[in-house]
């Protein structure tokens, strides 16, 4: 099974990722938990280059093709092996985040965004879970984790505003595939969601 966990920067995806591998392996399921950008030493070079360099060195076109080129390489190298080995696995970020980032709040790319994704990755996860959460909530953990980390999360609140208006559409525009778990309260509070609606 394939899952993946999308949400705003801050919302708390990559904690509740963790979460459902760790329990998922305590029921004895064999769990590759992943990341993008990343998740394969090719990727994750591509990913310093995107999340560490300087904003707008790129196109929104080019950026869209470097994100596709990490993923390209995370699933030939990391994701479809582990599948084609009946191992479950979770990844923090897959297409979505790339639909909504690059599709629809860098311009309207979103028919390029689908055109490159037919082209080089044509899969999708069996399950997405994007937490919802007020992207003002999720700053402020933001915050308190250190504060922006990257030059994306240093966007500002309209962008995050923005993003998440994105992943709600995308749960309605992919009703079958895309969940919506309400993000608020503990870290507990929102597994226990995640795995009711599993
Ligand atoms: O999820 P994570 O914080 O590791 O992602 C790294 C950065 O890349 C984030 O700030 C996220 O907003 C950004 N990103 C992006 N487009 C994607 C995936 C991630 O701009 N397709």
């Amino acid at each position: 099974m394939f899952i993946s966990f999308e949400g705003v920067d801050g919302c708390g995806k990559s904690t509740q990722a963790r979460l459902l591998a760790e329990a998922l392996r305590a029921e004895g399921r064999d769990v590759v938990l992943t990341r993008e950008p990343g998740g394969s030493p090719g990727a994750e070079e591509i990913r310093r280059l995107l999340v560490e360099g300087a904003g707008e060195r790129w196109s929104a076109e080019t950026e869209c093709l470097l994100f596709t080129a990490a993923r390209r390489d995370h699933l030939e190298r990391t994701i479809r092996p582990a599948l084609d080995a009946g191992k479950t696995v979770i990844t923090d970020r897959f297409a979505d985040s790339t639909r909504v980032y690059q599709g629809a709040t860098r311009g309207e790319l979103r028919g390029f965004v689908d055109r490159m994704h037919d082209l080089a990755i044509g899969v999708e996860p069996d399950l997405t879970f994007v937490i919802d959460l007020d992207p003002e909530t999720a700053l402020g953990r933001g915050n308190a984790r250190g504060g922006a980390e990257d030059r994306f999360e240093s966007l500002g609140l309209d962008f995050q505003q923005r993003l998440a208006q994105g992943f709600r559409a995308l749960a309605r525009e992919f009703p079958n595939r895309v969940r919506l778990i309400d993000g608020s309260g503990s870290e507990s509070d929102v597994a226990a969601r995640i795995r009711a609606a599993l």
